[in-house]
């Protein structure tokens, strides 16, 4: 049994699609989701072991198109786990699904921190995102949720979108600041294959142009006052992601739902993509049994994401191995691409833009 693991749980419905998307969703159909709800019901059984969860993050797809009658049996799903020490559960959300009435659901049931797509106030962006959202709206929706006390919100903002120019990033993170939320969540765009942008033979922006993007958001972001505590996360202090800091440190959590990948008991798994076949009861895709080496590559692999870099002693308290005599971190500190500071490796922030580079020397 896993000490207190986190819980994810994905909801593959969406009330559209996006032209960059590749994640494990389908359009939003109420028999799919009820016949989905029920095999997550017997998923979460036939695979929970008991432990008390630490946190929860409810994601997608987009789990507010659900109706608020799916959405409560969902949430009732939730109290399947023992949630005495329960420190996060999040729910994501697309700012046009909120209403006092979702809100006031989620409350009662703990959710207490909400992630909202929002990608992008830039019209262009928008039509070549082929999404939707109005900053008034998103305005009124956080004054809302925050009038009924949810406290930790995070935006995800899409940059490095197709034709973008810095005028249009700097304008979106003004109308992002000004909403003064607790987190946000940053992602270059990635043209992925099988995705509308690919068909259309659309191509990233040019390399230069991401890299002074991303060390812009960055400084912005410092200035006023949010932590870069992950490559792609900021943070007011205190508020940095409970749940997602669970994969970077490497604990085990469950995944359940069609898409979903999970970590527990030294097993890695991933759930089937096709909904079709979750339905059916054919669930797992594929799962590694990880020997002591795979689960050191692991840690370092996602540790190096965060700013602050993996603890040195604590490696050795894990392992019983010094982490310079496991991987090959010697060059790397001579190149100053990685840095050993108060006890913690970490790759040097002028190089985190750069970091799978450093993960592919490293391993
Ligand atoms: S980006 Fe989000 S909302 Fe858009 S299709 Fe993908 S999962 Fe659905």
């Amino acid at each position: 049994m896993t000490s207190s693991p986190g819980v994810y749980i994905h909801i593959p419905f969406c009330r559209h699609i996006c032209s960059y998307c590749d994640f494990c969703k389908v359009l939003y159909n109420s028999s799919w989701a009820k016949a989905y709800l029920q095999k997550l019901k017997e998923e979460i059984k036939e695979n929970y072991m008991g432990e008390e969860v630490k946190t929860i993050y409810i994601g997608g797809g987009t789990p507010s198109v659900l109706s608020l009658e799916e959405i409560e049996y969902l949430l009732n799903l939730t109290n399947l786990f023992l949630k005495n020490n329960l420190q996060e559960f999040t729910f994501e959300c697309n700012i046009e699904d909120i209403t006092e009435e979702l809100l006031i659901l989620l409350k009662k049931y703990g959710v207490n921190r909400l992630s909202i797509g929002i990608e992008s106030f830039d019209l262009d962006n928008q039509k070549l995102l082929q999404r939707v959202s109005v900053y008034d709206d998103a305005k009124s929706k956080i004054a809302l949720a925050r009038s009924l006390g949810f406290n930790n919100i995070n935006l995800d903002l899409i940059y490095a979108i197709p034709h973008e120019k810095m005028r249009t990033l700097k304008n979106d993170l003004k109308d992002f600041l000004s909403l003064k939320v607790e987190h946000i969540s940053t992602y270059s765009l990635m043209i992925e294959d099988n995705t509308y942008l690919s068909y259309k033979k659309v191509h990233h922006i040019p390399e230069e142009l991401d890299e002074e993007m991303y060390f812009y958001i960055e400084h912005i972001l410092e200035k006023y006052g949010y932590e870069h505590y992950e490559v792609s996360n900021f943070a007011l202090p205190g508020y940095a992601s409970m749940h997602n800091l669970g994969y970077w440190n490497n604990s085990e959590y469950y995944g359940f739902g069609c898409g979903a990948s999970g970590y527990i008991s030294g097993v890695r798994y991933d759930n089937t993509r096709s909904l079709s076949n979750y339905l059916k009861g054919d669930i797992r895709l594929n799962k590694e049994i990880l020997s002591k080496d795979d689960i050191m590559e692991y840690e370092l692999i996602l540790g190096l994401r965060k700013l602050e870099g993996i603890n040195i002693k604590e490696f050795y308290n894990k392992y019983g191995i010094n982490i310079q005599d496991k991987f090959k971190i010697k060059p790397l500190l001579k190149t100053k691409e990685l840095l050993y500071e108060d006890g913690q490796l970490k790759i040097n922030p002028d190089y985190i833009y750069v970091m799978n580079e450093i993960l592919v020397k490293l391993v």
